[in-house]
């Protein structure tokens, strides 16, 4: 067996009960591929979460420029689509407004992953409410095979909020 060196202090670890160990920093190291680093097996797990957050991240934010223009073009007029991210690290949304001043509130259309199509939120900041878009009896959040139902879906959510609004205004 080669001798690694650990990738957390640089020095050349040792074998222990059979596996390569530093006795520097007291762990067992276990080589990282795309790196080439022997490294403790908490940093390997935590090193490919990481890698599966940007690949995420990456892959959402693809999807939502290539889609926005689809958006765009159902759009109801005066409203407004953009890309966006709620928080660094967080897979990237299509999110959708209403002409200003109509409502504070957004309709989000969710990339698909490997295991499901498109899905629809809405966050209400009037009443600081956000929901899922359901399936009929309300048991999963509704999965849409195209962008274009998604966002049908999204627009149909939000004119229900502003309805909403609208009738809370005129009581
Ligand atoms: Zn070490």
């Amino acid at each position: 067996m080669t001798r690694p060196v650990c990738g957390t202090c640089a020095t050349p670890g040792s074998v222990r009960d059979g596996r390569p160990w530093c006795g520097t920093c007291r762990i067992w190291l276990v080589l990282h591929g795309p790196t080439g680093q022997w490294v403790s097996y908490a940093e390997h797990t935590s090193r490919d979460r990481a890698a599966e957050t940007a690949r995420l991240i990456t892959a959402t934010a693809r999807q939502v420029t290539e889609h926005l223009p689809r958006v765009h073009r159902m759009l109801p007029k005066g409203w407004t689509a953009r890309p966006h991210q709620g928080i660094d690290d967080a897979p990237y949304a299509i999110a959708i407004d209403a002409p200003d001043g109509v409502i504070d509130a957004t309709t989000y259309l969710h990339p698909p992953t490997d295991t499901s199509g498109w899905h629809v939120t809405v966050h209400n900041r009037v009443t600081g409410v956000g929901f899922p878009s359901y399936t009929d009896g309300g048991a999963r959040a509704a999965s849409f095979d195209t962008v274009e139902a998604a966002a049908t879906d999204g627009i149909r959510l939000l004119c229900g909020e502003i309805h909403d609004l609208a009738s809370r205004r005129a009581r």
